[in-house]
């Protein structure tokens, strides 16, 4: 029996009854003769509420101390499952994420990891312990301070571990039975997927799939650890995503269409009036970029031939949305341009499967199931393996269940189950 992660995100542990339960899980692996390293998420939704008091005090909270605030949420909650543990009769030790050794770059609310050096936690384990690490959170290997990985950064903790420890496999335990083909939150009949592959799964999560975050698989991939995502509350076996099919590949057929994902977090910004000549695009992506703005799809019309103008629109996430529009109006008198427009009502929807490269009428039926669901399309981007819609944000819930029945995803029963959260 080898090593386990398993990690815990705040809906499985948001009271002392479900921190208790979630000790009883843990107790569970450690009796079956595995050595057990837990990495937990702050309780509940304690992270929003730190950010929202935060708020409060500091119009826009952001660097070292705003860090120092939310690894407080996962102090809390390490600290109680110890103790829940102990309870039980089994050994403990709580450790934060320096403790741990995650140590990462000293960019303050979205550190990257540069290195793991889990010596504390190797030593608590050959004494017999069960080691518990807060999640989101590192050290910064040059200024010593407090860093945290960004939302949801706990699955990147980890997974990172799970590397470092050569772990045999890292359980993610949330609040639904695993990764299904669309929001089980959206569509009462999505299907549980018992196996999906590296590639997809990062392609879900980039378009907007909350079950794992992009950050997390990307790593997963990288070092080969194999992903278990289980809900904490139930007993069933849930999704495995690694990189090779563990049953082999002759003896399952590839599904042609692994999901479908909305995401109603990006804005969208169109530079209006844009002169037609080269250098034009480059000069608008630089102001962006110099903003440290990432963009998502990017889209441009043919010019206008009497006024030799266009329109360049791209998507970004909203939260950068004013940072963005502030740049452009800066960069004006370089690019040269009449207006910018803003529009923060879109959604996203996305097809994803690595059947779609092998059957060409994917696109058209995706076409044709937004088009009876009677929904308009504002721009589209295609990768080798993924099919994605920008439209308006009210439409993204008929929109994601027309295509899931339309590609015959739709489950018989209702075994799409939300067991806790708020989705918030
Ligand atoms: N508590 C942090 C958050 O809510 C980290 C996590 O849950 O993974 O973003
Ligand atoms: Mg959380």
């Amino acid at each position: 029996m080898g090593l386990v992660v398993q990690k815990y995100g705040g809906s499985s542990v948001a009271d002392a009854e479900g921190i208790k339960r979630v000790a009883k899980r843990i107790v569970d692996a450690k009796k079956n003769g595995h050595q057990v390293v837990v990495v937990v998420s702050a309780m509940g939704d304690t992270t929003d509420e730190l950010i929202d008091l935060a708020e409060q005090v500091s119009p826009m909270p952001a660097g070292r101390e705003f860090d120092m605030l939310l690894t407080a949420g996962e102090r809390i909650s390490m600290a109680l499952l110890a103790m829940a543990i102990k309870n039980l009769g089994h050994e403990a030790q709580s450790f934060t994420g320096s403790q741990a050794g995650v140590i990462t770059d000293s960019v303050h609310n979205k550190a990257r990891i540069i290195d793991v050096t889990p010596g504390r936690i190797r030593t608590a384990l050959d004494e017999g312990n069960i080691a518990i690490v807060a999640g989101f959170q590192g050290v910064s290997a040059d200024s010593k301070d407090i860093t945290t990985l960004g939302r949801g950064g706990s699955d990147t903790t980890a997974v990172a571990l799970a590397a470092a420890l050569d772990a045999e496999v890292c359980e993610i335990y949330t609040d639904v039975d695993g990764v299904f083909t669309a929001d089980p939150r959206v569509v009462k009949k999505a299907k549980k997927i018992d196996w999906i592959s590296s590639e997809d799964m990062l392609e879900l999560a980039a378009s907007g799939s909350k079950v794992l975050l992009h950050r997390c698989v990307e790593y997963a991939r990288r070092y080969n650890i194999p992903i278990h995502v289980r809900s904490s509350f139930s007993g069933l076996p849930g999704t495995w995503v690694s990189n090779e099919n563990p049953q082999g590949d002759e003896q399952v057929e590839h599904a042609i269409i692994s999901g479908v994902a909305h995401d109603v977090s990006e804005a969208k910004i169109t530079v209006v009036g844009v002169p037609d000549k080269p250098g034009e695009a480059a000069a608008i992506f630089r102001a962006i970029a110099d903003a440290e703005i990432n963009i998502d799809m990017i889209v441009q019309n043919v010019s206008a031939a009497s006024t030799g103008l266009t329109d360049i629109s791209f998507t970004l996430p909203k939260a950068e949305g004013h940072k963005a529009i502030d740049a452009l109006e800066k960069a004006k008198g370089q690019i040269g341009f009449d207006s910018l427009r803003y529009d923060d009502q879109i959604g996203k929807i996305s097809l994803v499967g690595a059947g779609m490269k092998t059957n060409p009428g994917v696109t058209a039926s995706f076409f044709q199931a937004l088009s009876d669901a009677g929904v308009n399309i504002e721009l589209i981007s295609t990768s080798e393996i993924r099919i994605s819609v920008v439209t308006r944000q009210d439409d993204v819930n008929d929109a994601v269940r027309a295509v899931h029945t339309a590609f015959g995803l739709d489950s018989d029963s209702d075994e799409a189950v939300v067991y806790g959260g708020t989705g918030r």
